[in-house]
């Protein structure tokens, strides 16, 4: 079977490999095609596809969107965006200036709480954004705590004491931007969104596609078989496309394998094709 795996992360955003290097090791394990779809930026997205070309690979061009949404996390990924796209470049760099102006601020808290990390510390363990996850990687390096589990839960997570919160776009925005930018609109991981009932997810699913969703993110490592198999039916249902992936962040997601998530996780090359069919439509 021809393996895929449509949501990875470089080290433009929290991956642990760069975009060249998360390209070759997608050759290595015989993918038949991944997205790159970093946190909030596209700044990975040259140097993966121009490995993606120098290896004949198939690279589709994305990203990962947090909107804002109060009762869980709602991330929106895009796929086939152009990422060269003026307006689509000067809209992310505000999510870009959100990061600069709330990481001094957990970096206080923590210095507040005791933790005498250092901004430049983070610095040194990011590729360039930062994020949650590379002052998790910091304060593990310093010894702080004894894992990067510790550091969400204990600090880092909502409502936690050094969680500061972020500007996000409101979900209809954020999939605004990724279809001007002739991007797909996908819901990530359902699952984060915390709906307490199947009724609830129905109405927000519906109200997103009102707005231009055309995806759900159905395969995912962390989802459970029954889960799965409820978002494939919501998929059908609603008429929405179903995607798949691992979420793979190299080591800074432990148990996160590109193609095999924790293990069970196949997305077949069929996904990727009626996202492409599609976009051709579009
Ligand atoms: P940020 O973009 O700075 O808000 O950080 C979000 C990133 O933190 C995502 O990649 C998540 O995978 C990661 N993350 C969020 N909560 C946790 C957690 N409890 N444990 C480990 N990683 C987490
Ligand atoms: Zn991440
Ligand atoms: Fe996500
Ligand atoms: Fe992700």
């Amino acid at each position: 079977m021809n393996l895929i795996d449509l949501h990875t992360h470089s080290n433009a955003s929290d991956g642990s490999l760069a975009p060249g290097e998360l390209v070759a090791y997608a050759v290595q394990k015989g993918a038949a095609a991944i997205a790159l779809t970093d946190h909030d930026t596209v700044a990975g997205l040259p140097e993966a596809l121009r490995a993606a070309e120098a290896s004949h690979f198939e690279l589709v061009p994305g990203l990962e969107i947090s909107a804002d949404y109060s009762d869980g996390g709602m991330h929106i990924l895009g796929y086939f965006i152009n990422h060269t796209d003026p307006v689509f470049q000067l809209e992310l760099e505000r999510l870009q200036e959100a990061r600069r102006e709330r990481n001094p601020k957990i970096i206080a808290r923590l210095q507040e709480l005791g933790i005498p990390i250092t901004y430049d510390q983070v610095l040194a363990v990011s590729g360039g954004q930062i994020g949650r996850p590379h002052i998790a990687q910091a304060m593990l390096q310093i010894g702080a705590v004894q894992n990067l589990d510790e550091a969400f839960t204990h600090y880092l997570t909502k409502g936690a004491p050094a969680y500061v919160e972020k500007f996000r776009f409101p979900p209809d925005r954020a999939m605004a931007l990724i279809l001007q930018a002739g991007g797909l609109p996908v819901l990530a991981h359902p699952f984060t969104l915390n709906c307490t009932t199947r009724e609830q997810l129905i109405r927000l699913l519906r109200e997103l596609k009102e707005q231009g969703l055309q995806g759900l993110e159905c395969l995912y490592s962390e989802h459970t078989p029954e889960q799965s198999r409820e978002y494939l039916a919501l998929a059908e249902k609603l008429g929405l496309l179903v995607t798949g992936g691992s979420d793979f962040h190299g080591k800074n997601k432990e148990g996160v394998e590109m193609l095999t998530g924790t293990g069970a996780l196949r997305i077949p090359y069929e996904r990727l094709q009626s996202l492409k069919d599609l976009k051709a439509s579009h």
